[in-house]
């Protein structure tokens, strides 16, 4: 499956084409990193004003870290059968970035390729130690963007989804849990 939810940037168009590995996307990140800071104000595709928000993240254990500047309005759910499995629930949350608004800061993440039912290679990016998925980054057009799974962002508390896709495999219950009996602990 393939979703734009931002037009191509210019700057970022050849960022992550050629990434074939975790190594590759390190190096590349760090490129972008005196470029990609300072820039709080863009505009948007429409030309409306659009306001980054620094943010940064980690995996579970620490290994894997990433500081971005992303859209807070450009948060979204999937609920697809991919997204299902690879999470190990019910749907993902995902956070998009410009690829040279993005930088790893440490930790070596490990490479999974998703080929879609199109041929489209998605590159899902994962701490190799604990297993937590941190972000997706593609390739040919899509280059240009990384999606960035908000669970591992800091700052997630802030971040609301705006849209979700794939409902037709959604699971049932996960359009309204508000009904279930709810404790603020385990
Ligand atoms: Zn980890
Ligand atoms: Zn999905």
């Amino acid at each position: 499956m393939h979703v734009h939810l931002r037009e191509s940037s210019k700057k970022g168009k050849n960022a992550l084409t050629e990434v074939n590995g975790a190594e590759t996307i390190c190096a590349i990140a760090g490129q972008f990193a005196a470029d990609g800071a300072g820039r709080p104000v863009g505009v948007g595709q429409n030309g409306a004003e659009e306001v980054d928000m620094r943010i940064d993240g980690q995996c579970h254990c620490g290994h894997v870290t990433y500081e971005a500047e992303i859209d807070p309005d450009i948060v979204s759910i999937c609920h697809c059968k991919d997204c299902q499995r690879m999470t190990g629930s019910a749907y993902r949350v995902t956070a998009l970035a410009r690829a040279e608004d993005f930088r790893l800061t440490g930790g070596t993440p490990t490479l999974y390729v998703k080929v879609g039912d199109s041929g489209n290679r998605s590159l899902q990016y994962f701490c190799p130690i604990c297993g937590s998925p941190c972000y997706r980054a593609g390739e040919g057009e899509d280059a240009n963007e990384v999606g960035i799974r908000v669970g591992t962002i800091n700052q997630r508390r802030d971040l609301v989804p705006k849209r979700q896709i794939w409902c037709r495999s959604a699971l049932p219950w996960a359009m309204d849990i508000t009904g279930l009996p709810s404790r603020d602990d385990e």
